[in-house]
């Protein structure tokens, strides 16, 4: 298994797919874009909704018990599974929704065009297929989902949202979706007070 997770670096490494990925747009372990690109695309998809009205959706996802994955298979197992989640991030949504990873085992989503209730079922199609993947040597792995179906705001903003989304998500047992306008309308999170429009 050491074997297959090198040799799936080499492979990233020499492929011709890998030359053309640019580094400074792209993650390197998981060729999804990287945080950077968040608050560009982000920006791009705010100014859309300004223009045309266009909604999106953004959700903030985080591996469940992660550390423990490092502690008790290694760093090398720990990567193996950030790209297999990866690759499950890539299959479970639309080609023109948009991908990244935003921090160490931190993944952003960034869903267009979609109502709110079919971003619900395919945030929750995702958590379920995480679920019954199994992950070689490590076995199961859950993660947990904060998501902002609002296009107001700046990226921080909404990031932030979706991060006490996320946050109520992993004090409320982890491997779960919640979303952030519905805990702030049944009073389970209160809003920040805006400072601007
Ligand atoms: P929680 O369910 O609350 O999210 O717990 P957690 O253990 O996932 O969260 P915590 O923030 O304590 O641990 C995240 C771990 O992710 C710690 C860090 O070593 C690991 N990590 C971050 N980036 C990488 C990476 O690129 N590769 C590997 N293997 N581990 C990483
Ligand atoms: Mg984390
Ligand atoms: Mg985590």
């Amino acid at each position: 298994i050491i074997y297959s997770v090198t040799r799936s670096f080499l492979t990233k490494l020499c492929s011709a797919e890998n030359k053309q990925v640019d580094l400074a747009t792209h993650d390197f372990l998981t060729n999804l874009f990287n945080r950077r690109e968040v608050y560009i695309r982000m920006n791009e998809e705010i100014q859309r909704f300004h223009r045309s009205g266009k909604c999106f959706s953004v959700v903030l996802l985080d591996i469940d018990h992660f550390k423990q994955v490092n502690d008790r298979f290694g760093h090398l197992y720990g990567d193996e599974v950030l790209i297999l989640v990866a690759n499950i991030l890539r299959s479970s949504f639309r080609s023109h929704d948009r991908i990244f990873r935003f921090g160490g085992e931190e993944f952003v989503v960034l869903l267009r065009n979609t109502t709110l209730s079919k971003a619900h079922k395919v945030f929750n199609r995702f958590r379920e297929a995480v679920q019954e993947y199994h992950f070689p040597q490590v076995g199961n792995v859950t993660v947990s989902l904060g998501f902002v179906g609002t296009s107001r705001g700046s990226p921080v903003e909404i990031l932030g949202q979706a991060d006490q989304a996320l946050y109520y998500a992993k004090e409320h047992g982890r491997n779960q979706v919640r979303f952030y306008e519905d805990l702030v309308a049944s009073g389970e999170l209160a809003t920040k007070v805006a400072n601007d429009d």
